[in-house]
């Protein structure tokens, strides 16, 4: 079981990815705003980020370079939630320290394969830190 911090302002958004979050056997973290998204990713560590660009006082994109610039967690997987259509947008999140993004409207089937992308993926946070995930029981997941 992974954690998972949803930033999201959205009430129906952060139902629906904590709820394919739940599905797929991990835990969600919830934060509304990016401020307590920046908090949360400090203090509880989580193993992947699904950041909304779009929220009430400091912005993902913000909230992002925070989270980087902390050397609590300088890797883990940051995805961007993001409905801006612009051209550039794509240069402005990966520079502000974001792995990849989706774009809204979310639905399941694109949040499942990215997460799955980011946590069981050779590239995975666990795998990029050279970590076996191991249970209290000590088996591997
Ligand atoms: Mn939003």
């Amino acid at each position: 079981m992974k954690n998972i911090l949803v930033v999201e302002d959205n009430e129906r958004n952060m139902y629906l990815m904590c709820y394919i979050i739940e599905a797929m056997g991990h835990r969600p973290l919830r934060a509304v705003t990016g401020e307590e998204g920046v908090k949360m990713a400090v203090t509880e560590r989580p193993d992947l980020i699904l950041m909304d660009i779009q929220l009430p006082g400091i912005d993902g994109l913000e909230a992002i370079r925070r989270i980087r610039g902390s050397m609590a967690c300088p890797s883990i997987p940051i995805i961007a939630i993001t409905s801006y259509a612009m051209t550039g947008d794509r240069e402005r999140l990966l520079a502000a320290g974001c792995n990849g993004y989706i774009e809204k409207p979310i639905n399941s089937e694109t949040i499942m394969a990215e997460l799955k992308t980011y946590l069981t993926g050779p590239g995975s946070h666990a795998a990029a830190k050279g970590e076996d995930t191991l249970t209290p029981s000590g088996e591997r997941q």
